[in-house]
């Protein structure tokens, strides 16, 4: 029989919700999500049950977050078997919220972090971080969680939460989980659903060449000539590149020459319609 699972679909219950468990001492964990679950979100609710007592997860399909031309009506939807999902991985509570509820009529508000957000994936998604952004400030602010969960696929997604938390003194903290893949490297995504058998199979070959740029830096190869070698090989196999960048992990800074400590080796392609990202962190070997 599938395991039941409470949820609440207004900010009303789940503050109504948090408040008794903040009552009895319990401290709280969020991890939002937009559905369609996959491996990568469940391995960011079992870090949030290292880190607190009680695991609130969301689903929002979050409308001001897409492009007017990007697959916001076709994102897949299944919450009867996210709900077992979450169930199944000991999540305390699901949040559920309609769009009128998060975007009430003469909703005016918006957040958004511009330093981290004009190039990389800013650049080709316009007014996507604003909706991040102003989607995770509500969320956090709803929720009032200890601890925040998010995954490092959304590498520069990440950097904008920290930052806004730091900017807006919001007393969470923001804990990253690692990139979870399939066996051939492939970056769990909702959206790998829709490639083709043979766009599936040429797919992972995104993390491969991300990987050897990070190989090539890590060995003292400059920045400039590992991302060249990287869309090179990428264009090869006939994907479209929109970027390949390498940049300080901590600020999204451009990196240039031989790398002189910790960097993220970062990329976004198109494969047919579909639009991939991945990232990899890379160090200078000790030599
Ligand atoms: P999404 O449902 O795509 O908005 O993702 C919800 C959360 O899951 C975000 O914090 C993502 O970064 C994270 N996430 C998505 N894919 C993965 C993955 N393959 N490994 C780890 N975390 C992931």
């Amino acid at each position: 029989m599938a395991q039941s699972i409470a949820t609440v679909r207004t900010v009303k219950d789940l503050r109504s919700q948090v408040a008794h468990w903040r009552q009895a001492g319990d401290t709280i964990a969020l991890v939002p999500t937009m559905g369609a679950l996959h491996a990568g979100h469940l391995s960011l609710i079992a870090i949030a049950k290292e880190y607190a007592k009680r695991v609130v997860a969301s689903i929002f399909v979050n409308p001001t977050q897409f492009g007017p031309k990007e697959d916001f009506k076709r994102y897949p939807r299944d919450e009867a078997s996210d709900l077992g999902k979450f169930a199944q991985a000991g999540v305390d509570l699901v949040f559920i919220p309609a769009t009128e509820e998060m975007y009430p009529l003469g909703f005016a508000t918006r957040v958004s972090v511009p330093s981290l957000t004009e190039d990389l994936c800013g650049a080709a998604r316009p007014n996507h971080f604003e909706g991040v952004a102003t989607i995770v400030t509500k969320l956090l602010l709803q929720c009032a969680p200890d601890v925040a969960v998010f995954g490092e696929k959304d590498y520069q997604q990440l950097l904008v939460i920290k930052q806004l938390v730091r900017d807006l003194n919001i007393p969470v903290e923001i804990v990253a989980g690692p990139i979870v893949r399939e066996l051939d490297g492939l970056a769990l995504s909702s959206r790998n659903d829709y490639l083709s058998t043979a766009e599936r199979n040429t797919a992972p070959i995104l993390h491969q060449v991300l990987s050897e740029a990070a190989e090539a830096l890590a060995s003292g190869e400059g920045c400039d000539a590992a991302s060249s070698a990287a869309r090179f090989k990428l264009e090869g196999k006939g994907l479209r590149v929109d970027y390949v960048a390498i940049r300080d992990p901590e600020t999204l800074a451009p990196l240039s020459g031989p790398i002189r400590g910790p960097a993220r080796v970062m990329g976004a392609v198109h494969l047919g319609s579909t639009r991939l990202i991945d990232n990899v962190p890379t160090a200078l070997k000790n030599r």
